[in-house]
Protein backbone atom coordinates (compact mmCIF):
# COMPACT_ATOMS: atom_id res chain seq x y z
CA UNK A 1 0.00 0.00 0.00
CA UNK A 2 1.28 3.50 -1.25
CA UNK A 3 2.38 5.84 1.68
CA UNK A 4 1.57 9.32 1.46
CA UNK A 5 4.13 11.74 2.89
CA UNK A 6 4.03 15.10 3.73
CA UNK A 7 7.64 16.77 3.74
CA UNK A 8 7.90 19.96 5.73
CA UNK A 9 10.90 21.85 4.95
CA UNK A 10 12.05 26.02 4.45
CA UNK A 11 13.96 24.91 1.53
CA UNK A 12 12.30 23.56 -1.57
CA UNK A 13 15.74 22.14 -2.28
CA UNK A 14 16.09 20.60 0.70
CA UNK A 15 12.55 19.37 0.00
CA UNK A 16 13.43 18.02 -3.31
CA UNK A 17 16.55 15.83 -2.27
CA UNK A 18 14.33 14.28 0.57
CA UNK A 19 11.92 12.90 -1.90
CA UNK A 20 14.37 11.60 -4.00
CA UNK A 21 16.03 9.78 -1.26
CA UNK A 22 12.59 8.61 -0.02
CA UNK A 23 12.21 7.05 -3.92
CA UNK A 24 15.39 5.85 -3.83
CA UNK A 25 14.88 3.73 -0.76
CA UNK A 26 12.15 1.55 -2.53
CA UNK A 27 9.28 2.43 -0.52
CA UNK A 28 6.37 2.84 -2.27
CA UNK A 29 5.05 6.50 -2.52
CA UNK A 30 1.75 7.20 -2.57
CA UNK A 31 0.70 11.26 -2.55
CA UNK A 32 3.89 13.54 -1.43
CA UNK A 33 2.85 16.89 -0.45
CA UNK A 34 4.64 19.73 0.96
CA UNK A 35 4.89 22.76 2.98
CA UNK A 36 7.40 25.08 3.59
CA UNK A 37 6.76 25.75 7.45
CA UNK A 38 5.37 24.29 10.54
CA UNK A 39 1.73 26.27 9.87
CA UNK A 40 1.43 25.28 6.09
CA UNK A 41 2.53 21.46 7.73
CA UNK A 42 -0.19 21.34 9.79
CA UNK A 43 -2.47 22.61 7.27
CA UNK A 44 -1.48 20.13 5.42
CA UNK A 45 -1.69 17.42 7.74
CA UNK A 46 -5.20 18.10 8.92
CA UNK A 47 -6.53 18.78 4.91
CA UNK A 48 -5.02 15.53 3.46
CA UNK A 49 -4.47 12.21 4.41
CA UNK A 50 -1.07 11.54 5.29
CA UNK A 51 0.37 8.56 6.80
CA UNK A 52 3.97 10.23 7.43
CA UNK A 53 6.02 13.57 8.04
CA UNK A 54 9.34 14.58 7.48
CA UNK A 55 10.06 17.79 9.05
CA UNK A 56 12.94 19.89 9.50
CA UNK A 57 13.38 21.84 12.66
CA UNK A 58 14.09 25.52 12.03
CA UNK A 59 11.98 26.97 9.64
CA UNK A 60 10.63 30.89 9.89
CA UNK A 61 6.58 31.46 10.93
CA UNK A 62 6.47 28.26 12.79
CA UNK A 63 9.85 25.61 13.40
CA UNK A 64 9.38 21.97 13.27
CA UNK A 65 9.09 21.67 17.38
CA UNK A 66 6.22 23.75 18.02
CA UNK A 67 4.68 21.69 14.77
CA UNK A 68 5.28 18.54 16.45
CA UNK A 69 3.75 20.00 19.79
CA UNK A 70 0.62 20.82 17.78
CA UNK A 71 0.52 17.36 16.26
CA UNK A 72 0.68 15.59 19.83
CA UNK A 73 -2.32 18.05 21.07
CA UNK A 74 -4.24 17.34 18.44
CA UNK A 75 -6.05 13.51 18.61
CA UNK A 76 -6.06 13.25 15.02
CA UNK A 77 -2.58 14.12 14.63
CA UNK A 78 -1.10 12.61 17.82
CA UNK A 79 -0.30 9.36 16.12
CA UNK A 80 1.04 10.66 13.12
CA UNK A 81 4.71 9.03 12.17
CA UNK A 82 7.17 11.91 12.21
CA UNK A 83 10.68 12.24 11.61
CA UNK A 84 12.88 15.04 12.01
CA UNK A 85 15.77 15.60 9.51
CA UNK A 86 18.10 18.58 10.47
CA UNK A 87 21.61 19.90 11.17
CA UNK A 88 20.64 20.39 14.63
CA UNK A 89 23.68 20.09 17.07
CA UNK A 90 21.89 20.35 20.66
CA UNK A 91 21.44 17.12 22.52
CA UNK A 92 18.98 18.60 24.56
CA UNK A 93 16.96 19.63 21.99
CA UNK A 94 16.94 15.91 20.16
CA UNK A 95 16.35 14.14 23.24
CA UNK A 96 13.31 16.31 23.85
CA UNK A 97 12.45 15.68 20.30
CA UNK A 98 13.02 11.55 20.71
CA UNK A 99 11.02 11.75 23.86
CA UNK A 100 8.02 12.87 22.02
CA UNK A 101 7.81 9.94 19.79
CA UNK A 102 10.25 11.19 16.79
CA UNK A 103 12.51 9.70 14.95
CA UNK A 104 15.44 11.88 14.59
CA UNK A 105 18.06 12.17 11.51
CA UNK A 106 21.47 14.08 10.93
CA UNK A 107 22.25 15.83 7.80
CA UNK A 108 23.65 14.31 6.05
CA UNK A 109 21.75 10.67 5.49
CA UNK A 110 21.50 8.09 3.44
CA UNK A 111 18.51 6.21 1.43
CA UNK A 112 19.16 3.12 3.92
CA UNK A 113 19.04 5.91 7.00
CA UNK A 114 15.94 7.01 6.25
CA UNK A 115 14.61 3.22 4.84
CA UNK A 116 15.24 1.98 7.87
CA UNK A 117 13.63 4.62 9.96
CA UNK A 118 10.40 4.29 7.90
CA UNK A 119 9.89 0.88 8.59
CA UNK A 120 10.79 1.19 12.27
CA UNK A 121 7.91 3.73 12.38
CA UNK A 122 6.10 2.50 10.19
CA UNK A 123 5.96 -1.41 10.56
CA UNK A 124 6.20 -1.49 7.07
CA UNK A 125 8.34 -3.98 5.43
CA UNK A 126 9.79 -4.72 2.06
CA UNK A 127 10.75 -1.07 1.70
CA UNK A 128 14.36 -1.40 -0.47
CA UNK A 129 13.42 -4.52 -2.73
CA UNK A 130 11.54 -2.47 -5.40
CA UNK A 131 13.88 -4.02 -8.00
CA UNK A 132 12.38 -7.41 -6.78
CA UNK A 133 8.95 -6.90 -6.71
CA UNK A 134 9.30 -4.89 -9.95
CA UNK A 135 9.97 -8.37 -11.44
CA UNK A 136 8.50 -11.00 -13.03
MG1 LIG B 1 15.44 24.89 7.64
Amino acid sequence: MPLNVLIVDDSSVMRAMIIKTIRMSGLDLGDVYQAGNGKEGLDAARENWVDLVVADINMPIMNGEEMIDQMKADPELSALPTIVISTEGSATRIQRLEKKGVTFIHKPFTPEIIRDAIQDLTGITGIGDSDESGAF
